[in-house]
């Protein structure tokens, strides 16, 4: 019997994650690997990736981990990480995640792992989350159109000043702040403003703008409600002020203040921005939350991020979409005036929820008992002779203490609570949801002051201006009154979920988006309180098990990237752009080279390459792509001539935005770096290099990489994402610091780009646990395999679609683009028509139209297994015989099933007028009727709703019957 005997160490390994990850197991690799004609995952490799670019050496990463293991190091961390009571504020509060929502929502893959809604029909339970999000900030800040989401506090006041300079009547002028804004948000502010030639001036305006100012002329005015040292002044006469000198004015506010103040809209703000963390979100170390803006009418069609809008379905039903899809930065480019793309979807529809399950009363309530606690503090604090600043504040007080402050900061750190260290005399306080008695009475002994919380609260009147309390209705709406049970909401939360198509139901072949698992265990730390209550600005030793965390991502992303050095502060791939062309700039002026600011891009670039270039102060130009999908070298070199002496940096995606290994890259990129530029590969396909090639080893300077994308970090319906920004040593003084957090980045860094100091460290566990899970050979091992799956697809339906861009050896990387346009032309029928028929078949359709108009981009991504490869190849395929029925006739040209698609189970029940019968609607070929997603609406009208634009929800009588 010991010839069979397994050792120990062996069996202790278990079943190695990396086959969970994996889709395919070894037996369906090979059967895939037979159809595409290789004999093992390592020929394949050869001969599709180029030989130029391939790595030298294996990935010097640990063999993978059990999940149990990893578990336990993540516990092993998560314990390095104290938690005290966070009295910091500064735009981060401690809040009390309803669980309900925590398990439903945040832990619930079928809300985690969808999409952005661009395919609205399967999207519309999340869309009717965003826009109760929408609906709420609008309604609290009084300003009648809100966007559902943008990234973090401080990048949203910064989209705001960019927003202010494009919509206003001042062309000149500055950009003026307040000095009691948040320290993080100008910082954030400047290091935007800067590069487009936006002076910022920060002054105190408690008294007016000063003449000195005002005669310079000013395009907007930022203020911040209540102020970052706890004040509340009434704004009217300012904003007043400003208007007269034709400034935008935007408020930075606080949601849970405004249920008691009077709204931002009604105190003539023209912008409202802020941060909806503290309704219900974590603080996770600074992230992610949802960012939010919220305009007057006449701006709504300039706002930077996503809007949901409500339209019609081809029944004349209720049905929401994301409204003028045509701003989509992807389709601006140069003309784009953001670049914001992924946002936080996942956490706008928990914050719209805390307010759905809590309504009006419920909000107001813990705004008053917040608001209460300062004010019992107050009374304690003056009592014990200490001295509090302002006389009217909401939950946040700024006390003098002459000398004492670092003293008084420890001594509540040792009692638990961690308190603002403004400077060596002030001490910041900030109450929030969760502040108790046990904290007052931490704190006031920590000033050495004794008090009895009764009589205080006796003693202590309202600390709000009588000229501010609120005095109109908000959140009205029904949404925010029916869901007050546990048992109304969680059924509230099933429905909407249920009428979404996710990762949890079957694959999301997204071209550009890798959709790939996200494991439970890599989720699992996220949510636990050592990761999710750390203020970002609390004392780094504190945070010794982010630190290290950190650190080791760090280190992983910058070993597997060929880079230097790697920055996790940017909170989606957009901002890691931005870091990214920052840090070339700052070179390039460090050199002395300040007039090379041409940034050159491929036509076939994602959109917020060119968006990002304009934002760092850059001039676009375009360079063509060839006929085969690749970069035109003859354009490319002309260019690289014509403005050699101008020539900043090239950007380029790879492999490809055609999902193709361009042999030519190493040539590019010297020729680039010949001409004195530099090379910046977006690294969003990094899914078809990880393991196999660097690109800061075959030509890049800098990249940035999509952890959403390739290192599993949850879709979450359009965000939460983190965008790391890698780079060569000569690039690495360039990239983000924080002032608030010196461990952050390099003192000679730009300065933030995200108003967290490790932007969305929150969910960096998940990235971290991925690499750990898998080790270097399971990295490689998936990228093989992703590579594997996309060929086997481009094989099984290249008979019936041709598939546009190939490389070496007739190969794809690890997505295919299929062309619909012939076909189109000679039936009709069209890519959204594909695209809607997929979802009768019971499918999320792939990347439509991008980069190519009337194409499928499909990215299959390791973690589908053969039978559901099969499934949707299948389905493709009936597809293709469906549009040769409309060809020869024998379907009607316009009453057929395709251009029907997607039928609801309601449209069966009625009249059935159609020339095909119900089963070919809705049950065609492979379908299995028992394991059918219905979807809750037939197909949008877009135009309509961009017509007729309502962001948030309709009005009551629409909820009649
Ligand atoms: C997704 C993507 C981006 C942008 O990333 P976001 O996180 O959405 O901002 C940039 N470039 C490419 C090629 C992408 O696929």
């Amino acid at each position: 019997m010991t010839t069979n005997r397994i050792s120990l160490t062996e069996l202790e390994r278990g079943t190695p994650f990396e086959q969970r990850h994996i889709g395919p197991d070894q037996a369906a690799q090979a059967k895939m690997l037979a159809h595409i004609g290789f004999g093992s995952l390592d020929e394949l490799t050869a001969a599709a990736v180029p030989d130029v670019i391939k790595s030298a050496e294996a990935l010097d990463l640990p063999q993978g981990r059990t999940e149990a293991e990893v578990l336990d190091e993540l516990r092993g961390l998560a314990d390095r990480n104290r938690v005290l009571s966070s009295m910091i504020g500064l735009g981060y509060y401690g809040t009390f995640t309803p669980p309900v929502i925590l398990r439903n929502v945040m832990e619930n893959p079928a809300w985690y792992t969808a999409y952005t809604p661009y395919q609205p029909e399967i999207s519309q339970g999340r869309l009717e989350a965003l826009l109760n999000f929408q609906t709420m900030v609008a309604d609290l800040t009084g300003l009648p159109t809100s966007g559902a989401s943008l990234l973090d506090e401080g990048t949203a006041a910064a989209e705001a000043m960019a927003l202010a300079r494009r919509v206003g009547k001042v062309k000149k002028g500055v950009f003026l702040v307040d000095a009691d804004c948040l320290p993080q948000t100008v910082a954030v502010i400047e290091t935007r403003a800067e590069p487009t030639g936006v002076e910022v001036v920060v002054a105190d305006l408690s008294d007016g703008i000063p003449a000195e100012i005002a005669e310079r002329g000013v395009f907007g005015v930022l203020l911040q409600y209540p102020g970052a040292s706890g004040a509340v002044r009434d704004p009217r006469a300012l904003i007043e002020q400003a208007h007269e000198l034709g400034a935008i004015v935007t408020v930075a506010a606080d949601l849970l203040a405004l249920t008691l103040l009077t709204s931002p809209g009604e105190l003539g703000a023209d912008i409202a921005v802020g941060t909806t963390q503290r309704f219900g979100v974590p603080m996770g170390f600074g992230g992610p939350h949802a960012g939010f803006m919220a305009v007057r009418e006449k701006f709504a069609r300039s706002l930077p991020g996503r809007l949901v809008g409500v339209s019609v379905d081809a029944d004349g039903n209720k049905a929401y979409r994301l409204a003028l899809q045509t701003r989509e930065q992807h389709i601006r480019r140069e003309k784009a005036t953001s670049n914001i793309c992924t946002a936080q979807v996942l956490l706008a529809v928990m914050a719209g929820m805390y307010a759905v399950y809590h309504g009006p009363e419920g909000l107001a309530g813990i705004a008053r008992r917040t608001h209460r606690y300062a004010t019992v503090l107050a009374e304690g604090l003056r009592a014990g002779g200490i001295e509090v600043l302002h006389g009217t504040y909401f939950d946040t007080l700024t006390a003098r203490v002459p000398g004492r402050a670092a003293e008084i900061v420890a001594a509540a750190r040792e009692a638990g609570v961690n308190l603002r260290h403004v400077d060596a005399d002030l001490v910041g306080i900030a109450c929030d949801e969760t502040t108790g008695r046990a904290q007052l009475t931490a704190v006031l002994g920590a000033f050495g002051v004794q008090g009895d919380i009764e009589q205080l609260d006796a003693a202590a009147g309202d600390a709000l201006p009588e000229s501010l309390l609120r005095s109109d209705d908000y959140l009205a709406h029904p949404v925010f009154h029916q869901y007050r049970s546990e048992t109304a909401m969680l059924r509230y939360l099933r429905t909407l979920a249920d009428r979404d198509y996710a990762l949890d139901r079957g694959m999301i072949p997204l071209g550009s988006c890798t959709m790939k698992l996200n494991a439970t265990t890599e989720m699992e730390p996220v949510t636990w309180p050592q990761f999710g209550a750390l203020h970002p600005f609390a004392p780094v030793d504190q945070a010794q098990g982010y630190l290290t965390l950190i650190q080791e991502l760090e280190e992983r992303l910058a070993l597997v990237t060929g880079y230097d050095k790697v920055s996790l502060q940017p909170n989606a791939g957009s901002q890691g752009e931005l870091a990214g062309l920052l840090a070339v700039r700052a070179y390039h002026r460090a050199n002395g080279d300040e007039q090379r600011t041409v940034c050159l891009i491929p036509s076939s670039a994602h959109g917020t390459n060119a968006a990002s270039a304009v934002m760092a102060g850059m001039k676009v130009v375009v360079v063509k792509t060839g006929e085969d999908g690749e970069v035109d070298a003859d354009d490319l070199h002309a260019k690289i001539e014509q403005y050699r002496d101008e020539l900043a940096v090239l950007m380029v995606t790879y492999p490809s935005t055609h999902g193709v290994f361009e042999e030519h890259i190493t040539q590019i990129c010297a020729a680039v770096h010949d001409a004195g530029g530099q090379v910046y590969v977006d690294g969003a396909n990094l899914n078809a290099l990880v393991g196999v090639a660097e690109p800061g080893k075959f030509g890049g300077d800098v990249s940035h990489l999509n952890l959403h994308k390739t290192f599993c970090i949850p879709h979450g319906g359009g965000g939460p994402g983190v965008g790391p920004v890698g780079v060569r040593a000569h690039l690495a003084p360039y990239l983000p610091n924080h002032p608030l957090q010196p461990t952050a980045g390099p003192e000679t860094g730009v300065g933030p780009i995200s108003a967290a100091p490790w932007g969305s460290a929150g969910i960096l566990p998940i990235s971290w646990a991925y690499v750990r899970l898998m080790g270097g050979e399971g990295l490689k091992r998936a990228t093989q395999v992703a590579v594997l799956s996309a060929n086997y697809i481009a094989k099984r339906l290249e008979p019936h679609y041709p598939v546009l861009y190939t490389g070496p050896g007739g190969l794809v990387a690890h997505e295919c683009i299929i062309d619909v346009r012939p076909l189109t032309k000679a039936t009709g029928v069209s890519i959204d028509d594909v695209a809607k028929r997929l979802i009768d078949y019971g499918f999320h359709a792939p990347t439509m139209s991008f980069p190519v108009a009337g194409t499928l981009m499909i990215e299959p991504t390791e973690s589908e297994d053969l039978a559901e490869l099969d499934r949707f190849c299948d389905a493709m395929i009936a597809i293709r015989a469906e549009i040769e029925k409309v060809g020869t006739g024998e379907w009607d040209k316009e009453d057929n099933p395709l251009r029907n698609a997607p039928h609801t189970a309601a449209s069966l029940t009625g009249e059935w007028t159609h020339p095909y019968t119900r089963e070919e609607a809705v049950h065609p070929a492979g379908v299995d009727a028992a394991a059918k997603y219905w979807p809750p609406v037939r197909r949008i009208d877009g135009a309509f709703g961009d017509r007729n634009l309502v962001c948030s929800c309709p009005p009551l009588e629409d909820y009649d019957g």
